[in-house]
């Protein structure tokens, strides 16, 4: 069957521009409550194991990809392929991989208005919704966490709603595709190294 690269619609790319702005604004106005800032901070979240779900997200991140240089991307391309390896051997040791993302560079990211949904929401507490109605708490990371225990009266992230425009955008995106198409379950590493998505 013929496939093709998915692409954002420029309709579509400016409502993940919203979105991610949107996310931005409210991480912003908990960590403001909590007199949180992660400035000083001895640990860096970028080299957590996180996986991303959706051809929006991918297909966005090519887009900032794109913004590059020919000399930065290869680096990143090198440093993808390498935490690739090193995550797979760790996992398949029954670790959490804990690598450095490919796209930080002394200790920033490359890529920051283009960085992916849990990059913007990690830190600050967080609750989520499930369609089932299940909830679900996130503490924060640590630091925040000392915070907290200064001042448990700020209300936590409702992280419900970006989740849900995430989800029409990948309705939006993919169209009738979504139902056959393969699972999206990636780090941003295995994104850079396949390339863009395809359907
Ligand atoms: S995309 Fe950027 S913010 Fe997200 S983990 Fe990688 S370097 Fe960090």
């Amino acid at each position: 069957m013929k496939t093709a690269e998915v692409i954002l619609k420029p309709e579509v790319a400016r409502r993940v521009a919203e979105l991610y702005q949107d996310m931005e604004a409210a991480y912003d106005q908990t960590a403001k409550a909590l007199d949180f800032s992660c400035s000083g901070c001895p640990d860096n979240c970028c080299d957590s194991y996180f996986l991303h779900h959706t051809y929006t997200e991918w297909a966005y991140l090519r887009y900032g990809l794109k913004t590059l240089e020919e000399s930065q991307l290869q680096n990143i391309n090198a440093k993808a392929i390498k935490y690739v390896a090193e995550s797979e051997a760790a996992l398949a040791r029954g670790e959490r991989p804990i690598i450095m993302c490919p796209l930080n560079t002394d200790g920033r990211c490359s890529l920051y208005s283009y960085r992916l949904m849990i990059c913007r929401l990690h830190g600050v507490p967080a609750t989520f919704t499930r369609p089932d109605g299940q909830k679900l708490d996130f503490p924060g990371c640590f630091r925040c966490q000392e915070h907290i225990a200064a001042d448990n009266s700020v209300t936590p992230l409702d992280r419900t709603q970006f989740f849900r425009r995430l989800v029409e955008l990948e309705i939006t995106l993919l169209g009738h595709r979504r139902m056959t198409a393969p699972k999206v379950k990636l780090t941003i590493a295995q994104m850079v190294v396949k390339g863009p998505p395809v359907l």
